[in-house]
C-alpha cells in the first residue's frame, strides 16, 4: 500500500520546486500517493482561505505533509498559516538538520540537528501595552510560557531522535542564569530527562550567547541541540548559514497530530517564475519524510545523489554557483540515483 501524503506546493517558487521533488521521489521509486492541496495565496485564490478546510482535512487523514513555502496574506482576519498548522496538529518539535554539502563552504565537518520547541516560550502571543499617564503605549509586556510538560516532551524528543539516528550527544541551550524561572524550569526538566539516557547519550548545557559564538568557532563539535522557541528560531537560521544558506536547509514540524516537512526558505518572489530556484531544501525535507515513514535507505540514496551533484558542481542552480535551471538540476540528480 502506498503511503498517503498531503502535498502543498505553495506559492512563488513553491510549485516548481515541489514538482521537481515529486519527480525525484518517483524516479527513486518511493511508494507515495500524493494528495495535492492548496494553502497560502493559492488557497485564497482557489478557496478564499489561506488554509482551506479541505487542506486541513487531508492532513488530518494522512498525518503527513510535504509543504512548499507559503505567502501569508497581509491583512485583517488572516491567521498566520504556520502558527495555525502548528496549533491544529500540535506540532511541538521543529527539527532542522544541517550538514556540510556545498564544496568550498566555510566549514567542512558540520553534521548537526537543531530541535526547537515550537509551541511555547515567548511565541505564545500573550502581549499587551501598558498605559502610563497619557501614553497608551508607554511600555509593552510579552509573556514567555514554559511548562514542565512542554519542556519534557521536547527534550525527550531530542534524546529519542539521538538514539534513533545513532547520534552521540545532546546539547541543551538555555538562558537560565538570567531567566531563572522560565529558562530554569526548562533546564531543570532537561537535566531530569537526561538522566534517563545516562551512559547512552552524552548531555551538555550551554548558555545561548556562548552557544551562538561556539557555533561559529566550532560547529563540528555539536550533534543534537535542543532549545526553547525563540532561541531555536535564531540559532536554526544561523546554522543554515553555516552550511551554505537557505537553498539547502530542510525542516520538519513533528507532533501529536502529524508531521509536516518543508523547506526553511520562503517563496523567493524575486526569482519566482524564472525556473531557476534551487529545489534542494524541499528535496532534503522529502528525505526527512522518507526517514519518518521508515524508508531511510531510499532517503539516504537520494541524499547521496543530491550531494554528489552539488559537489561535482557542473549542473547546479545559481545560488550554488552554477547556471542550471531547476529542471536541469533535478535531471542531474536523477541521473546520479
Ligand atoms: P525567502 O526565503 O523567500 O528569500 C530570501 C532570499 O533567498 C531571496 O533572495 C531568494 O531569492 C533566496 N532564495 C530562497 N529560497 C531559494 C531557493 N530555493 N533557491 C534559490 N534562492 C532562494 O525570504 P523572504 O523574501 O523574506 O520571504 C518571501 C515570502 O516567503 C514572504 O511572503 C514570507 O512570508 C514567506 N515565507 C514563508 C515561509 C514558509 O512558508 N515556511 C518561510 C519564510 C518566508
Amino acid at each position: 500500500m502506498p503511503t498517503q501524503v498531503t502535498l502543498i506546493p505553495g506559492d512563488g517558487i513553491g510549485p516548481s520546486i515541489a514538482n521537481a521533488t515529486v519527480r525525484l521521489l518517483a524516479a527513486a521509486g518511493a511508494d507515495i500517493e500524493w494528495d495535492t492541496q492548496v494553502a497560502g495565496m493559492a488557497g485564497v485564490a482557489r478557496a478564499g482561505d489561506p488554509i482551506p478546510e479541505a487542506t486541513l482535512d487531508s492532513i488530518k487523514r494522512t498525518k503527513l505533509a510535504l509543504k512548499g513555502p507559503l505567502e501569508t496574506p497581509v491583512g485583517e482576519g488572516f491567521r498566520s498559516i504556520n502558527v495555525a498548522l502548528r496549533k491544529t496538529f500540535d506540532l511541538y518539535a521543529n527539527v532542522r538538520p544541517a550538514y556540510s554539502i556545498a564544496p568550498n563552504g566555510r566549514y567542512k565537518d558540520i553534521d548537526l540537528v537543531l530541535v526547537r520547541e515550537n509551541t511555547e516560550g515567548l511565541y505564545v502571543g500573550i502581549e499587551h501595552y501598558i498605559r502610563v499617564g497619557n501614553d497608551p503605549r508607554a511600555a509593552a509586556e510579552s509573556i514567555a510560557i514554559i511548562t514542565r510538560e512542554g519542556s519534557e516532551r521536547i527534550v525527550r524528543y531530542a534524546f529519542e531522535y539521538a538514539v534513533k539516528h545513532n547520534r552521540k550527544k545532546v546539547t541543551l541551550v538555555h538562558k537560565a542564569n538570567i531567566l531563572k524561572f522560565s529558562q530554569g524550569l526548562f533546564l531543570d526538566t532537561g537535566r531530569m530527562v537526561a538522566r534517563d539516557y545516562a551512559g547512552k547519550i552524552e548531555f551538555e548545557e550551554r548558555i545561548v550567547d556562548a552557544m551562538a559564538m561556539n557555533l561559529v568557532l566550532h560547529p563540528e563539535k555539536f550533534d543534537v541541540i535542543v532549545t526553547t522557541n525563540l532561541f531555536g528560531d535564531i540559532l536554526s537560521d544561523q546554522i543554515s548559514g553555516l552550511v551554505g544558506g537557505l537553498g539547502l536547509a530542510p525542516g520538519a514540524n513533528i507532533g501529536v497530530g502529524g508531521a509536516i516537512f518543508e523547506a526553511v526558505h520562503g517563496t523567493a518572489p524575486d526569482i519566482a517564475g524564472k525556473g531557476i530556484a534551487n529545489p534542494g531544501a524541499v528535496m532534503l525535507a522529502a528525505c526527512m519524510l522518507l526517514d519518518h515513514i521508515g524508508d531511510s535507505d531510499r532517503g539516504n540514496r537520494i541524499r547521496r545523489a543530491f550531494e554528489n551533484t552539488v559537489k561535482e558542481g557542473k549542473t547546479v542552480t545559481r545560488d550554488l554557483g552554477g547556471t542550471a535551471s531547476t529542471d536541469e538540476f533535478t535531471d542531474a540528480i536523477i541521473a546520479k540515483l
